[in-house]
Parts: C-alpha cells; structure tokens; sequence
C-alpha cells in the first residue's frame, strides 16, 4: 500500500498468487474433454469400416462412413481453436445426433444402445435446450420407428431408459453448470466488494500484455487508494468502513465502461484496467474521471476522497512492471497531498 513507510517495497513486484489455471474455466473442460474422446474414438473406429466396406465392395457404405469420419475430424480439429470451441461442441452434438438416428433407422438395430450414450453427451456438449430439443427428436422419430423394436415391451423398455437418461443427463449438466459458476467466482472475486480478486487482475492484465503485443492494442492502468481510510475505521468501527468499501465499488463499477476490469488489490486499494486506452486518452480523461468520482461517495462524516495513479501500458512491458509504474504514480500522488490523479 503506497503509505510512505512501505513504498520502497514495489507493491505490485510482492507476490501474487499465480494463476495455475485460466481463470473462470478449467484448461481442459469435461465438455471438451468428452468430445475428443468421443470424437477420436469414433473416428478410429468408422474409419476401420471405410477401409473394411471399401474392400468388401460396399462403396456406398464405405463413402457415408468417410462422409461421418470427415465430419467429425473436422469437428475435433475446430474445437483446437478457443474461438471456435462453442461452435464445435455444437456441430459434434449435431453430428453424433444424425449418425445415431442414420445408424439405428438404416443400418441396424445395435445403434439403439448407441443412442443411449449420444443422449447422455448431448447434454453435456450442447446448450442446454438444444440438448432437450436434440433428444427429444431422437426419442420420439425412434419410437415411433416400430420395426426397430422385438416386442412391445422392448419398445417400451427402451423409451423408458432413453427418458431416465435424458432426465438424468438434465440434472447433472444443470448441477454441474450452477457447481462451476460458484467455484469460478469464488476463485476470481472478492467477497466483500464483489470486484474481481488479484488472481483475476493478474490474469487479465497477462491477457492485456499478450493483445498488446499480438494486436497492438492499448491499454491503461489505474491504481487507487482511498485517503486516510483509517480514519473511518478508527472512528465508526471496521464494519461502518465495509460499507463505504462496498459502497465506492459500486458507485466506481457504474462510471466505467462493461469492458473495463475492477479489482480490489488489497485493503482500500483497488485496480481499473482501462480496455483500449492509449496515453493520449489517458491523459485527456482521466484527471476528469478522478475529479467526478473523487468525494461522490459520503463516508459516514465527509465525502470520501481517493488518489491514483495511472500508467499506460508500454511496449515489452510485463504485467509487473506495468503496475509497479501505476503504483508509483500512486504514491506520488499521496505524496503530492492525495485527492489526486497522476499519470505515469
Ligand atoms: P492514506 O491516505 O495514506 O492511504 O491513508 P489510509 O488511512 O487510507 O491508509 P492505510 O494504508 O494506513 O490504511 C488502510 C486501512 O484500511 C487500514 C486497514 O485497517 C483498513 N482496511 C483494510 N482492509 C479493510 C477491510 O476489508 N475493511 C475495512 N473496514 N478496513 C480495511
Ligand atoms: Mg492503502
Ligand atoms: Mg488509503
């Protein structure tokens, strides 16, 4: 914290806790992790048939087969780009969707057991109310496929297990989705303030270092510490200086823009990412953005005033460094008098 005794100590350099895994999403997804397995295994295995029906003379045969292992490999492949993920999983639900009613309706009844495993997947790789449309065909047009079944009451074990599944398969997708949002926001958010906690600054400043490189895109930091926050603590208890805290992050999250990143770096200090910001806008913004914020939000006896310090993002700069330089700037402003915004 930019107090004069500690500045020697280059905040932003003391340790911050590394990121082991991208924040809000696990490296490897069980979603992607199914489609490749899935996927590959598919792949491996039709493509066996292409060679086999091939040779056999069922060139018909063999050219749908080749047809679905062309697909599919497609698929895989556009699931390797991270833009293109969401898209994939997509096609792959659609895809594992018509091979298992082409291969039930067509080729033969075995394909009833497959279908059980493409319901369950569906709705582990499709939104959900794709996945509930997607199975929904595939039960009903194979139920009603009559010579699919021996007896009445296969047909009507079948449909039965297909809807178990499917039920199944809705409650665990729903519970996993709801599991996965809390552990990402327990992870990247601070408790108090609900903004974003230093493990997910570290991790979007890495990601705004690595599109100014790539993209050349600008970027700007801010660092901000409330003056003489103490005070408030000292004199109407630590809870009456929760609220301000809560209060002041609320009041700066209204005044920036949605693509801008809000973090508390510790304390009453917090961090402003200012996406696509240059140092010419920089400097002909932000002394104006500090002067209407500063003082808007009423502790409990004044008007609660903070200084900052901003830094635009140079180039071959890490992430450190970047908010060391903001963090210096910081400390000159308390030093300048606080109430206060100066620019690196
Ligand atoms: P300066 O103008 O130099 O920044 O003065 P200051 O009083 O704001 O600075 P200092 O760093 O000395 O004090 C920060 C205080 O913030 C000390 C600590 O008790 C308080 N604080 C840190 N985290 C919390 C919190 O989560 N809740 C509350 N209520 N207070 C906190
Ligand atoms: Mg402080
Ligand atoms: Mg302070």
């Amino acid at each position: 914290m930019p107090s004069p005794k500690d500045s020697e100590q280059q905040p932003a350099e003391r340790n911050h806790p590394s990121l082991e895994w991208p924040v809000g999403m696990a490296r490897r997804s069980i979603e992607m992790t199914v489609m490749n397995y899935c996927g590959l295994t598919t792949v491996l295995v039709v493509a066996g048939f292409v060679v086999y029906r091939f040779f056999t003379g069922d060139t018909t045969g063999a050219l749908i087969n080749a047809v679905i292992v062309a697909m599919l490999a497609t698929v895989l492949a556009l699931g390797r780009v991270p833009r293109f993920r969401q898209t994939a999983l997509i096609l792959f639900g659609f895809i594992i969707s018509l091979s298992c009613l082409l291969s039930a309706m067509l080729v033969s009844p075995n394909g009833l057991l497959w279908t059980y495993l493409v319901l369950w997947i569906n709705f582990l790789v499709l939104p959900r109310n794709l996945a509930i449309g997607c199975n929904l065909i595939i039960t009903i047009t194979l139920t009603a496929s009559f010579g699919l079944f021996d007896s009445l009451l296969h047909q009507i074990s079948w449909v039965t297990v297909a809807v178990l599944i499917s039920g199944f398969g809705l409650v665990f997708t729903n519970q996993l989705r709801e599991q996965r949002r809390m552990l990402s926001e327990l992870a990247t958010l601070d408790p108090l303030t609900g903004a974003g906690n230093r493990r997910l600054m570290q991790h979007d400043l890495e990601k705004a270092v690595a599109e100014r490189r790539r993209g050349r895109r600008p970027a700007t930091l801010m660092v901000l510490d409330l003056d003489h926050f103490k005070r408030i603590n000292d004199e109407f208890g630590h809870e009456a200086g929760d609220r301000v805290l809560e209060r002041f992050v609320e009041v700066l999250r209204d005044e920036l823009r949605t693509e801008d990143g809000l973090y508390r770096l510790g304390g009453e200090e917090f961090v402003v990412l200012l996406r696509d910001m240059d140092v010419e806008t920089a400097e002909a913004n932000l002394d104006e953005l500090h002067g209407r914020l500063s003082g808007k939000v009423q502790g409990p006896d004044s008007p609660l005033h903070f200084s900052a310090g901003a830094a635009a993002l140079k180039d071959g700069e890490n992430w450190s460094r970047w908010l060391a330089r903001a963090d210096r700037a910081l400390y000159e402003a308390k030093r300048a008098g606080r109430d206060r915004l100066i620019i690196a």
